[in-house]
């Protein structure tokens, strides 16, 4: 088993992951069984309890892991499920050295950051790996080099390479080249230093990835290497493009592969990238956009949401339509704000949340698209908010509301799943995971699904109240998906509407590029056609 661990420097927020992942396509499709981990060197257990503001979105993992976004781009790009293990931060470490020194484990022995927790960090790495059965693991280690709570990760990363033959591990190290001023220069000193501090480390960098705006130029090329003491085959560009999707073959280009192959004395030879291409050419000659009004109250961090986006680019590609997202602060639709420009979109969507602030501008929204028939997609809290607009309006239970929002609602026609009841704890208790959910035949979601069980996500402590299922059903809105016991609703859809759809579950984390999670593939199909009937108008 080889290891490709990709460290940070000079800034966070440099697409780490996305080229982290994008090594990890190019060598799947050399033939070698690829997996990876995530490594976050935070406190919390996990992501769970962390708000979406400063942390971006939760993404969900089919045996329920709550954990950092991106584990979702390896997902993606890697086209395989990942579990929780597979998200390492200094929160399980600890917890878990803690249980091992309470029950005796260590006895006699003072417990300590250097061998306890890094020989910690090292076992779950090499468990992980081990489970996984892959040919090679990516480990992407959070966070940049410098910083303190990193330390004992990049110590434990720099042990296990100690462990092994040279070419069974080696380290990628991202940084940011800038550009500055007029002359346009292109400026290393940040990559030196942090290059510097990894190797004061005790680590020195295999390949280097610099971020830039412009493509890097020769010179920067050879002053990196020089200064770095990296070949300069082994500096690779990594400057904007228009998306994600098209690193790989950004990395590609500079022979990355070849790279690493030499290194890690890997046999297999050159990626096989027809299918990417096809999908990446699809991608970029996509004709004309949708509008696609996205209405949350994280807008003003579009990685809250971020697995939303990659799921409608997904179906926009494979529909070959752009998608224009309007970013929709709900609060500002509560104050009867930007209202016209909901009613002239294509489509509308609301994502997963939670609490009261911005849930009446969310419950607008619905009401919105219902009448103005906008195809509509609800997802998991956007569910919820759908049926209860359903019930205020269309069966006049005045103030009807979730149990969560509203505690004294005369009519709770969201509440507390009974499963949910009595727990105190927040972290890692909700309904988590891929769950069973069937689909009724002749729906509008099963004429996307295709099938009448269906495993998807979830994430929720509330559902539809049992109590108010018929009265809702009698008024024409559908359940089309429901549990396995028939008791919780899973989709809801209108009869009389283009395309008003909503699940309980969370549809985007299962999206994957060359396949589209089908209640996307739904709306923007619907809302092509919305534009289309709004141009002859
Ligand atoms: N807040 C809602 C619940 O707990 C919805 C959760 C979500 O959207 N992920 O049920």
């Amino acid at each position: 088993m080889k290891f490709i661990a990709v460290t940070g420097g000079v800034l966070s927020g440099l697409g780490k992951g996305i080229t982290a992942s994008s090594i990890g396509l190019l060598l799947k499709q050399c033939g070698y069984k690829v997996s990876a981990i995530k490594i976050d060197p935070y406190l919390n257990c996990d992501a769970g309890t962390m708000n979406p503001f400063q942390h971006g979105e939760v993404f969900v993992l089919e045996d329920g892991g709550e954990v950092d976004l991106d584990l979702g781009n390896y997902e993606r790009f890697l086209d395989i499920n990942m579990y929780s293990d597979h998200n390492i931060t200094t929160g399980k470490v600890y917890k878990s050295v803690i249980e091992k020194e309470r029950r005796g484990d260590y006895l006699g022995n003072t417990v300590q950051i250097i061998p306890h927790i890094t020989n910690e960090i090292r076992e779950q790495i090499l468990q992980v790996a081990k489970n996984s059965k892959a040919d090679i693991i990516i480990i992407e280690l959070g966070g940049t080099v410098g910083d303190i709570e990193s330390m004992p990760f990049l110590e434990a990363v720099r042990q296990l390479r100690m462990g092994l033959a040279p070419s069974d591990m080696i380290f990628v190290h991202t940084t940011l080249v800038l550009t500055m001023g007029v002359v346009g220069e292109q400026k290393t000193k940040p990559t030196q230093h942090s290059v510097k501090a990894l190797m004061g480390l005790g680590i020195k960098p295999d390949i280097i990835v610099c971020r830039s705006d412009e493509k890097l130029n020769r010179a920067t090329k050879e002053k990196i290497a020089l200064f770095c003491d990296v070949p300069e085959e082994a500096i690779i560009s990594a400057h904007d493009v228009s998306n994600v999707y098209l690193v790989p073959l950004l990395l590609n280009d500079q022979k990355v592969i070849t790279t690493i192959s030499k290194l890690l004395k890997l046999k297999k030879g050159k990626p096989n990238l027809r299918t990417w291409r096809r999908f990446v050419n699809k991608l970029t000659s996509r004709e004309g956009e949708v509008n696609i009004a996205l209405v949350g109250k994280y807008t003003g961090l579009k990685d809250s949401y971020i697995s939303h986006i990659r799921a409608l680019d997904h179906a926009g590609t494979e529909l070959g339509v752009n998608i224009n997202i309007l970013w929709m602060d709900s609060e500002d639709l509560e104050q009867g704000r930007k209202l016209k420009k909901m009613r002239n979109t294509d489509g509308i969507i609301i994502p997963g949340g939670f609490g009261h602030r911005g849930s009446e501008g969310k419950i607008l929204a619905a009401k919105l698209a219902r009448e103005n028939k906008i195809p509509f997609l609800g997802i998991c809290f956007g569910f919820q908010l759908a049926v209860i607009e359903f019930c205020r309006n269309v069966l006049n239970l005045k103030n009807a509301n979730s149990a969560e929002l509203n505690s004294s609602t005369p009519y709770p026609v969201i509440d507390l799943l009974p499963e949910q009841k009595g727990i105190k704890d927040l972290g890692g208790t909700m309904r988590l995971g891929a769950q069973y959910v069937r689909i009724e035949k002749g729906t509008k979601a099963y004429n996307l699904y295709k099938e009448t069980v269906v495993y998807e996500r979830h994430r929720h402590r509330f559902e539809v109240n049992p109590e108010y299922i018929h009265q809702i059903e009698n008024a024409g809105m559908k359940f089309s998906g429901k549990s396995k016991d028939n008791i919780k609703m899973e989709i809801a859809e209108l009869k009389n509407h283009p395309y008003y759809v909503a699940s309980q579950f969370h549809p985007e984390f299962k999206s994957r590029p060359t396949n589209p999670a089908p209640l996307y593939r739904g709306l923007i199909a619907a809302a092509i056609a919305h534009m289309n009937k709004s141009k002859k108008k």
